[in-house]
């Protein structure tokens, strides 16, 4: 039985740690770095979000999961707030979901220091399925904005990339 505030708050860490990306299911919201912030003050639970880029899954979505976990857990009063500063970038993704990214079949986002633009095609990327670097962009945009469409020149199979940014 947890009965510290501080208790109360892990707990609320551990059932968002379940809650899948509703894009990408095989890596939770918590990896993929939205989650600020978790308070409870003993009645109020407040749960402090930052939107991922625009053009990634709908912010909504993720609220509707986090608000339908947190009523399931028994919290009544439930305060999400969006924060935008600083900014949510692909390097808080954990180094664990982009290997769960891989595996998924996404090739995870490199990071391209001489590229500032998420819409320059980036150079190189790797094949999530053989490793190859021999691939080549086909479409900039893909699903979703936020990721790219790549093709790989060695086992032949399209992959999506999830854009750096
Ligand atoms: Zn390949």
């Amino acid at each position: 039985m947890v009965t510290t505030l501080s208790g109360i708050e892990e707990l609320v860490w551990e059932r968002l740690s379940l809650i899948p990306d509703p894009e990408i299911p095989v890596i939770s919201i918590l990896e993929l770095g939205i989650v600020r912030d978790v308070h409870y003050d003993g009645e109020m639970l407040e749960i402090v979000i930052t939107p991922t880029y625009t053009g990634c899954p709908a912010l909504n979505l993720f609220v509707a999961e986090i608000k339908a976990a947190m009523h399931d857990q028994g919290f009544d009063q439930l305060k999400i707030t969006t924060v935008y500063s600083p900014a949510w970038t692909t390097d808080l993704i954990s180094p664990e979901a982009k290997a769960k990214l891989k595996r998924y079949g996404i090739a995870p986002p490199v990071k391209d220091a001489a590229n500032d633009d998420p819409f320059a095609p980036a150079p190189n990327i790797p094949c999530p399925r053989c490793d190859s670097h021999k691939t080549t962009l086909v479409s900039q945009f893909g699903a979703t904005a936020c990721k790219s469409l790549y093709t790989c020149n060695d086992c032949k199979e399209p992959f999506e990339y999830f854009k750096h940014f």
